[in-house]
Formats: C-alpha cells, sequence, structure tokens
C-alpha cells in the first residue's frame, strides 16, 4: 500500500510538534493508555499532586499536544520528568482514503503485521468517528468483511482512543476550525472488532472520550455497537452505560445462530433481556438494532413481521436497515432497494421506528461491514467460516427454506 503524501509519523502531533526523541520505543510510558484517573495515579508516582493529571490530560486530550515542552503551565521540573519517564505515542497512519463523499478511512498499522482502520463520517450537523477495537474479530459474523479475516488481538486503551485522538486533532488542522470547535462529535464502536469481548480496554478509552477535559462527548453520543454478549452488556450498564446499537440481523434464532455465531451461546430471548435491563440506566431510551439486509437470507415480509412480534411491547428499539455491501468471500449479495423499502414499511406500519441507513464511503471500502484492515489470524475463525455450510437461501413464492445452495443466487 503506498503511503498518502502527507503521511503522519510515529511521534508526530497533529499539532506539529514532534514526541521526545529520546528512549527505545517501549521504555517510555505512552501517556494514551491512562484515562483520567489512571493520569493521576501514575503523577503520584512521579511525586507530584494529583490535579497536576488533569492539565496534562488537557494538554494531551484537549489540545492534541505530543510533545512535554508545549505544555507551558506544566512546571519545568515536571515536564523534564515526563520527558525522562513518558511520552504520547500516536499510532502510525499506513494508508489514508478519501471518497468523493468526504468520508476517509485511515489505516493505523498497529505491529506484528496488524492494521486497524477507522472511519470519518462528515454530515451537515455531526462528524463521526467509527472506531476499531480489536484487530479483527473471533465471532465471525457471515457478513462481515473484518469477520472472515479472523482475529489476531485485542487493541490496548491507547490504541482505541489513539483514533481518535488522532482524527480529531488532525481534522482540527485539515478543516481550519476555529478554536473549541470540535471535528468529531459522535463516536461510535463500530470499527473492527467486537468492542465488549475487549471489555478491560474499552472501558477507560470510553471515559476518556466522555471526559469534559478530554472530548467532551455526551453518552448519548458516545455509542458501543455489540453482536450481543449479555454479561459485558450488564457490566456496561453499571460501570459506563453510553448508547447501544446491537447487531440483530436476524429474526429467530435458527437464522441467527447461522448469522451471527454468538447467538448460539447468547439466544435471542436472552439478549433481549439484557437490552431491557442495559436501557434502565441507558442515556437514549432505546436501543438501535442493526439488520444487514441479505438477498434472499433475512428480508422477506415473513422476516420482517416476524421482528414486529419479537420486539413490539417488549423492548424499546429503533431499527436501521443496512444495505449489505458485498465482498466475494461471503457468498452474499445486496437485498433488492425495493425490498428493502417494503421490509421497512412493514416495521413501520406497525410502529416500530425504522430507518434505511444511506451507505457512505462504499468507493474506499469504508462502508459498514467492509473494514477489513490487515489482520495475522491467531485463531481458527477464519478456517471455521471458510467450511461452514453455505447459508440458506429464500425463493421467491416459497415458503420456508431452500436447502440447498443454488450458486447463482449467492455468488457475490
Ligand atoms: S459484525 Fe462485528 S461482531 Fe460480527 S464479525 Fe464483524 S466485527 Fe465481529
Amino acid at each position: 500500500m503506498s503511503p498518502p503524501p502527507n503521511r503522519p509519523k510515529a511521534g508526530d502531533s497533529p499539532l506539529g510538534a514532534l514526541a521526545p526523541a529520546q528512549g527505545a520505543e517501549g521504555s517510555l510510558v505512552n501517556l494514551l493508555e491512562f484515562d483520567h484517573e489512571g493520569l493521576a495515579a501514575f503523577c503520584e508516582q512521579l511525586g507530584e499532586k494529583r490535579f497536576r493529571a488533569t492539565q496534562l490530560f488537557r494538554w494531551i486530550h484537549h489540545k492534541g499536544a505530543s510533545d512535554f515542552s508545549q505544555m507551558s503551565d506544566l512546571a519545568k521540573s515536571l515536564r523534564e520528568k515526563l520527558a525522562k519517564r513518558a511520552e504520547i505515542r500516536p499510532l502510525t497512519v499506513a494508508t489514508e482514503q478519501a471518497s468523493a463523499d468526504g468520508t476517509i478511512k485511515w489505516l493505523f498499522d498497529v505491529g506484528g503485521g496488524n492494521a486497524v482502520e477507522s472511519v470519518f463520517i462528515p454530515e451537515d450537523d455531526r462528524g463521526t468517528l467509527c472506531v476499531s477495537s480489536q484487530a479483527g474479530c473471533a465471532v465471525g459474523c457471515r457478513f462481515c468483511s473484518t469477520g472472515h479475516q479472523g482475529f489476531s488481538r485485542n487493541l490496548s486503551t491507547g490504541e482505541i482512543i489513539a483514533q481518535l485522538w488522532f482524527a480529531e486533532h488532525h481534522l482540527r488542522k485539515r478543516l481550519n476550525l476555529a478554536e473549541g470547535e470540535r471535528a468529531i462529535t459522535n463516536v461510535v464502536m463500530m470499527g473492527m472488532g467486537e468492542p465488549l469481548q475487549n471489555y478491560a480496554a474499552l472501558v477507560p478509552a470510553l471515559r476518556m472520550m466522555l471526559d469534559d477535559h478530554g472530548y467532551g462527548l455526551s453518552r448519548r453520543r458516545v455509542t458501543v455497537s455489540t453482536s450481543g454478549v449479555v454479561p459485558m452488556i450488564d457490566r456496561l450498564r453499571d460501570d459506563c452505560p453510553v448508547a447501544m446499537a446491537v447487531s440483530l440481523h436476524a429474526p429467530n434464532d435458527t437464522l441467527r445462530d447461522d448469522l451471527v455465531p454468538l447467538n448460539r451461546k447468547y439466544p435471542i430471548a436472552e439478549l433481549l433481556d439484557a437490552c431491557n435491563r442495559y436501557l434502565e440506566a441507558a442515556p437514549r431510551d432505546f436501543i438501535t438494532f442493526e439488520y444487514c439486509m441479505l438477498d434472499g437470507v433475512n428480508d422477506t415480509p415473513e422476516h420482517a413481521q416476524q421482528l414486529v412480534k419479537l420486539v413490539r411491547d417488549k423492548v424499546s428499539c429503533k431499527f436501521n436497515l443496512i444495505p449489505f455491501n458485498p465482498f466475494p468471500e461471503s457468498g452474499l449479495k445486496r437485498s433488492p432497494r425495493e425490498r428493502v423499502t417494503a421490509f421497512a414499511r412493514i416495521l413501520q406500519d406497525a410502529g416500530v421506528v425504522t430507518t434505511i441507513r444511506k451507505t457512505r464511503g462504499d468507493d474506499i471500502d469504508a462502508a459498514c461491514g467492509q473494514l477489513a484492515g490487515e489482520v495475522q489470524d491467531r485463531t481458527r475463525v477464519k478456517e471455521r467460516i471458510s467450511t461452514r455450510s453455505p447459508i440458506r437461501i429464500h425463493r421467491e413464492g416459497q415458503h420456508g427454506w431452500s436447502d440447498t445452495q443454488n450458486k447463482q443466487e449467492t455468488k457475490a
């Protein structure tokens, strides 16, 4: 892959200053790993007062500084101590791609042959960053490009927040934003990975997004998207409730077992119970159900009716229908537009709020389900997916399912 013309290097700051050069990488503590509380503990270890952490945290996250000498309100002695012990180490940008519709996708090198992607989606009234939580994903959903790559490792807190740190401060400069204006107003944990399978790193990163001295995002504007890790949904409700999206994609367990294999462990009824418990603490009074529309697989009027029966008067929710972005290994096709509209109408007529997602960035493979990065698979997820039996295709005019795969129908 060829780097973009202004490729940033590790150590570059969006403010233009360089991070401290001394010390081998790894010998210095990366302060991006610490939430506010963690930074306070680090300051104490240095023999400093805890309140110094607030100043430091603001310089790093609010102002995008990566050079301690820029931090003019810190005592010189502290700046010197920090330079000896710590650094602010961003991710290396491997490539940047910009779509005709303004969407920007960055591929970040996270070492060991792995790279993860983040996507910035600008709209009139907001700027959304889609953030990755893992290099690959072990869940292995049929329709997801990341899932087909297998799983390498969890990202650290610093690697998760570094995506936002880079995007926010890089875009502020690039878009020439005035002091105090924000580039990123919303974060969705919908990039590569299942965030709730990387819970320990996720929660401090969420706290940094919400922190007024950090990115100051409201809980309603930070969304965790999960395929349904039930126990962790409960923990997130207690630890750091933010908006929640659930990858549902099927109205019954038989089909969902096949599309989202985690369903075999946490079936739909348990998942919906967890959603209701989550809503007791959630900043929004609904769960967003993501539903990827797959031609002949989950997009019939019967499926829509089953969904209505599943959720109406049972869980406060909105549906987001996602036109599938085909990739060759999936063997799946996008539902025709008219079928998606008809599906939405059935839900809407039954009083279930439903939107159809606009596809963004599909000319740069940045649309939903297309994020692939580079993953050194350390699991057998990839192999398991490739040996799965073909998905059953519903044929027009038939009730129920065809048992054999029709190659014509499933060829992407
Ligand atoms: S949809 Fe989400 S949970 Fe499923 S494989 Fe893709 S990244 Fe993992």
